[in-house]
């Protein structure tokens, strides 16, 4: 049986591509890619010439089963797109899981992702965060969707495309709250640009142009209203702290006042 290899590839600089990629490319029997004229480029820039065959959204299921069948009589594989790490709002779902599910070797070589380059350099929270990807185009469900992260405690991280970027900011903010957003634009490249601030602030800042990451600030947890303490007698408060430590008053005064 063969292995499936996927490889992360340069978000722009091509200086980005490791070492391991190069090597794994350059032995690979056959190089799955989403355009075989963007990945050659790569490719010839690197010096390695190997087959190329196409493997994108429009034919990722009969392809999967065409290159699952090559895999497993003994072709190894390498899986790239057009930038960044196949699968992360990318083909390669079905083809790894096909693999996975048939005992065959899959094998990632780490690199670039746009989500984790924004997020690492957003400055906010990132010791748990939401991979969100692209939002739903429809103006409709792309609000809703939104709407279900509301409560979010955590980071989010978006893909947007430029002619969305302004709209997507506005439903956010309208949705969210004028929250911290880092908007990272073309990373890695000469444009390469962040913007940072509140999600108002920025929309009036962003240049429609290039490719995005749109980081957001979590929710933060609503404080529960505070209590006016001269309008409560003993009683009333013993019943409140108990109620919010599922105790009874009884155990709760116990602890409060009972001498050891
Ligand atoms: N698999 C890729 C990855 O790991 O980053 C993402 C592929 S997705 C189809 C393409 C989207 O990623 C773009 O529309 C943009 O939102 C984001 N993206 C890719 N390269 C980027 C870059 N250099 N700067 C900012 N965003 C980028």
């Amino acid at each position: 049986m063969g292995t499936l290899f996927i490889i992360a590839t340069p978000i722009g600089n091509l200086g980005d591509i490791s070492a391991r990629a190069l090597e794994i490319l350059g032995q690979a029997d056959m190089i799955a890619c989403e355009d075989t004229r963007h990945t050659l480029k790569l490719l010839n820039y690197f010096g390695i010439h190997r087959p190329l065959t196409s493997y994108h959204e429009f034919n990722e299921e009969e392809k999967a089963a065409e290159l699952f069948r090559k895999i497993e009589t003994g072709t190894n594989v390498a899986l790239v797109s057009d930038a960044g790490t196949p699968a992360v709002s990318d083909p390669g779902y079905r083809l790894i899981r096909l693999c996975r599910q048939k005992g065959i070797t899959v094998v990632a070589i780490p690199g670039p992702s746009a989500a984790i380059t924004a997020l690492s350099a957003s400055g906010l929270p990132s010791n748990e965060f939401m991979f969100v990807g692209f939002l739903p185009s429809k103006k409709s469900a792309r609000r809703e969707k939104v709407n279900a992260l509301k409560n979010l405690s955590c980071t989010m991280v978006f893909y947007e495309a430029p002619h969305r970027i302004a709209e997507t900011l506005e439903d956010l903010r309208e949705i969210l709250g004028d929250r911290e957003v880092c908007v990272a634009r073309e990373l890695t490249k000469i444009h390469e640009e962040y913007l940072f601030g509140c999600l108002s602030e920025v929309k009036g800042r962003v240049k429609p142009l290039g490719e995005f990451v749109v980081v957001v600030a979590g929710g933060v947890e609503q404080m529960e209203e505070s209590v006016d303490l001269s309008a409560l007698s003993r009683k009333e408060a013993l019943k409140a702290i108990a109620d919010k430590l599922r105790i009874s008053r009884n155990d709760l005064y116990d602890l409060l006042f009972k001498k050891e």
